[in-house]
C-alpha cells in the first residue's frame, strides 16, 4: 500500500475524533518511528509504499488510535523537557503543567550547591522518573533520588535514567507508610507530583486519560484528598534540612487548602503558582 493512500485512511478514521492537524502528527510520528520516513520524505517520494509485513503494525496503531489510546503508550515513548522517556501504562504521561513545574525548582535552586557541595534532592511518586531526571539533567550538582510504589513504573524510571545518561537512585516505598532510616542524609529539596484527582473530578476528565493512564497515580478519595499531601509534610519535617525546599503539583481546585496545610506546619516563604493555563498548579514552602 502506498503510504499516501493509507494517509487518507488515517483521515478517514480519525480526523472526526482529533482533528486533521493532530490526525497528521499522529501518522508521521508513526512513520518515523516504524518505518524511519518522515513527512519530507513522503513529500519528495510521493510513491512510497510499506511492504506487507510493515502494513500489521501501523493498522494496529490505527484501530488503538480509534479508540483514543494515547499515542505515546503506542510508541512507547515521549518527550518532557526536551528529553526523550519511555512510558508505559504503568507511568502517567508527563504532562506540560509539571515541567512549569520543573523548571520553578531548577531556577530556584540553581546555584545553591555551590556553597553547599551537592544538593540531595527527593522525588516522591516519580512514575517514569521525569521531575528527577530532568532535574538531574539540568543541575549536575544534584544528587537525586527518587522513590515510588509501583515496581512496574520503577523499571522504567530506572530504563528513563540510563537513556538520559543520569544517575539517579531509584527507591521502591510507599509514602504512606512510616519510613525512619531509608533516609539518613537530610535533605536539600523534596519535590513531589502525587495523585491528587477526586473522585468528583472524574467527570472532567478526558476518556483517553480516564480509561488508559494509571488510576493509581491519578487518583484520591474525595474526604481524604491531602492524603499524601500531609504525608509528605510529615516526612519532610524528619528528613528536610532547615531552609530546605518542598515543591509540590497539586489540584486546582486546593490551592488555598494546600497553602493552609504548609502554614499549619510551620513551612514559611510559602508561594502559590499557576500554570500557562491559568489554574493553581503547583506550591512550594520552605522548612523553618
Ligand atoms: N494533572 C494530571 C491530570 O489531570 C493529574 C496528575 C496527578 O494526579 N498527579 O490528569
Amino acid at each position: 500500500m502506498l503510504l499516501k493512500d493509507l494517509k487518507q485512511i488515517f483521515h478517514k478514521e480519525l480526523d472526526a475524533i482529533y482533528g486533521e492537524d493532530e490526525v497528521r502528527s499522529f501518522f508521521f510520528m508513526l512513520t518515523e518511528n516504524y518505518f524511519n520516513v518522515s513527512r519530507l520524505d513522503l513529500a519528495m517520494q510521493p510513491n512510497l509504499a510499506l511492504t506487507t509485513s510493515e502494513h500489521p503494525k501501523i493498522m494496529e496503531a490505527l484501530s488503538l488510535l480509534k479508540t483514543e489510546f494515547p499515542i505515546q503508550y503506542i510508541l512507547k515513548e515521549t518527550e518532557f523537557y526536551g528529553f526523550p522517556f519511555k512510558v508505559t501504562k504503568s507511568t502517567l504521561i508527563p504532562r506540560s503543567e509539571t515541567e512549569e513545574l520543573v523548571t520553578w525548582v531548577s531556577e530556584t535552586i540553581k546555584g545553591l550547591e555551590i556553597s553547599n557541595n551537592k544538593l540531595n534532592l527527593l522525588d516522591i511518586g516519580t512514575g517514569s522518573g521525569c521531575i528527577a531526571i530532568s532535574l538531574a539533567k539540568i543541575l549536575p550538582g544534584l544528587k537525586a533520588v527518587a522513590l515510588d510504589v509501583s515496581k512496574e513504573a520503577l523499571v522504567v524510571a530506572k530504563e528513563n535514567a540510563v537513556i538520559n545518561k543520569v544517575d539517579v537512585q531509584f527507591v521502591q516505598a510507599n509514602i504512606l507508610e512510616t519510613h525512619s532510616g531509608l533516609f539518613p542524609e537530610t535533605l536539600d529539596v523534596i519535590v513531589s507530583n502525587p495523585p491528587y484527582v477526586r473522585e468528583l473530578e472524574k467527570k472532567e476528565m478526558k476518556p483517553n486519560v480516564l480509561n488508559n493512564e494509571p488510576h493509581l497515580a491519578l487518583f484520591v478519595d474525595d474526604d481524604n484528598a491531602l492524603q499524601f499531601y500531609k504525608a509528605i509534610i510529615e516526612f519532610a519535617k524528619l528528613h528536610l534540612k532547615d531552609n530546605g525546599f518542598l515543591f509540590f503539583e497539586i489540584n486546582e481546585y486546593l490551592g488555598q487548602e494546600m497553602k493552609a496545610l504548609l502554614q499549619e506546619n510551620n513551612f514559611t516563604d510559602i508561594e502559590l503558582r499557576k500554570d500557562i493555563f491559568g489554574r493553581d498548579r503547583m506550591i512550594k514552602g520552605v522548612k523553618k
